[in-house]
């Protein structure tokens, strides 16, 4: 039985954990970095250690102090959140052989299906389509030219151990694929500590359509419909909706059995996503499966209405999953924007610093996930998402009506924020008509003037 849990990560996914535990009745400890002392999920929490400064490789990603505190506190739980520990095996591992519940798949699909190449091979011997590329991890050079050219140009390379948009180069031709190779890799090295690379054939404006996946450990496993994540800046998602402006109730269905197919094969049990991409034959293909909670898992349950991390948490503690996947529908539409303290204006750069006056937009179909608040100072050494403004409605006209509304009212001073930059994307007509596929924000870009981003203003349609 679970009556006490560990959160093993910081920001909103550790104060939404945190809300999820209090509604359960469960107790929650939380760990936290010297600078994230004042953070609101250490305020709020029963209990709060202190696990070291605030380089997340003295801190967050310290196991051996997260396991002590958890010790310390005598926990039955570690929920890790995304990012940070949540894919490392070894990790969940050590929650095993301590007898503390890792709120997650097993260690074993974890490593599974943490290795890109070994999880492509995984799921292709349960016949799920992926995207033609490379047998396994590349050994060399000059295979992995052998293999680009068998594929095809344009190609693109992509760390085994890879994540967030990283360690990933397009190749267009045999010239700049010697270069962008050895890059790829270099650079995988020095951020995975894996120099690992596979190929796949690149392909041109996609979308991006995940499934959201819930399993019991008692062989249940159903989807709860997709997400399209299509808009993307540098392979990082920055608007996720569900259901997709694009699929129709065929295609959902071929491809909610195929993403099941993917997830058995894992041997999955607990929350994850299944990855694919979708052409436009409406051919689609597997690229990965994330074997945590998604940072975007709030439109899915604003869409069902089912608390994800409520049934992660259930599922850990030996539940079995009550819905069927006949009765799972998206009755709503929802859309995230995820606002995040960087000048969009100056390609992007992060802005942390210290927020002034700050006040959330609110209403009906509003929700915001965020752990800021006024006076709370955005360190430097983490990501710079403030927060994810989720809006929801009955239609997807309603819902981004509604975020623009939103966001409109969002007032956060003192750094610098992407908000009138996922405002002109809310009112552009190609985004409002469904069209968007991975390629859009570049597109977008290119035609859209800078001071519409940073001066915040917008005429409404
Ligand atoms: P990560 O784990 O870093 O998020 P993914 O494999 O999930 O990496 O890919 C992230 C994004 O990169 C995709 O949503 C898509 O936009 C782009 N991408 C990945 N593989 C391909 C491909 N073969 N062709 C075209 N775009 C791709």
């Amino acid at each position: 039985m679970i009556r006490k849990v560990l959160i093993a990560n910081r920001g909103e996914i550790a104060l939404r954990i945190l809300r999820a535990c209090r509604e359960l009745g469960i107790q929650t400890v939380a760990v936290y970095s010297e600078p994230d002392e004042q953070s609101l999920h250490v305020h709020l929490a029963d209990e709060a250690i202190c696990i070291g400064p605030g380089p997340s490789a003295e801190s967050y990603l310290r196991t051996d102090r997260i396991i002590s505190a958890a010790e310390i506190a005598n926990v039955d739980a570690i929920h890790p959140g995304y990012g940070f520990l949540s894919e490392n095996a070894d990790f969940a591992e050590q929650c095993e052989t301590c007898n503390i519940h890792f709120i997650g798949p097993k260690a074993a699909t974890i490593r599974q299906m943490g290795d890109k190449a070994l999880a492509r091979e995984t799921v292709s011997k349960a016949n799920v389509p992926i995207i033609p590329g490379s047998d396994g991890p590349i050994e060399n050079e000059s295979e992995a030219m052998k293999t680009a050219k068998k594929i095809g140009f344009p190609v693109i390379i992509k760390a085994v151990a890879g994540g967030g948009g990283r360690g990933m180069r397009i190749a267009h031709n045999a010239m700049a694929f010697a270069k962008e190779y050895e890059t790829a890799s270099m650079e995988a090295e020095k951020a995975f500590g894996n120099g690992s690379m596979y190929i796949e054939k690149y392909l041109e404006n996609p979308r991006h359509i995940e499934f959201q996946i819930l399993a019991d450990n008692y062989g249940k496993i159903i989807h709860l419909g997709e997400r399209d994540c299509s808009v993307q800046r540098r392979h990082q998602k920055v608007i996720e909706e569900a259901p997709s402006p694009y699929l129709d109730a065929k295609l959902r269905k071929r491809m909610g059995d195929v993403a099941i197919k993917a997830a058995v094969a894992a041997n999955y049990v607990n929350a994850g996503t299944i990855e694919f991409l979708l052409d436009q034959n409406d051919d689609f293909y597997f690229i990965e499966m994330n074997t945590r909670i998604q940072v975007e898992h709030g439109v899915t349950e604003e869409a069902t209405g089912i608390d994800l991390i409520k049934e992660q948490i259930e599922i850990a503690n030996g539940k079995r999953l009550l819905y069927d996947q006949k009765k799972i529908v998206l009755e709503r539409h929802a859309v995230e924007c995820r606002i995040c303290a960087e000048d969009p204006a100056n390609d992007f750069a992060p802005s942390p610093g210290k927020i002034g006056l700050y006040y959330p937009p609110g209403g009906h179909g509003v929700r915001v996930d965020s752990h800021v608040y006024g006076g709370y100072v955005i360190s430097p050494y983490y990501d710079s998402m403030i927060s994810k403004v989720i809006a929801h409605g009955r239609t997807r006209k309603i819902a981004l009506d509604r975020m623009y509304r939103a966001l409109s009212e969002y007032l956060i001073r003192g750094v610098k924020t992407n908000v009138g930059f996922a405002k002109a994307i809310v009112v552009d007509p190609a985004f409002r008509q469904g069209e968007a596929s991975t390629g859009y924000i570049e597109e977008f870009l290119k035609r859209t003037p800078k001071n519409l981003f940073s001066k915040d203003k917008h005429l409404i349609k």
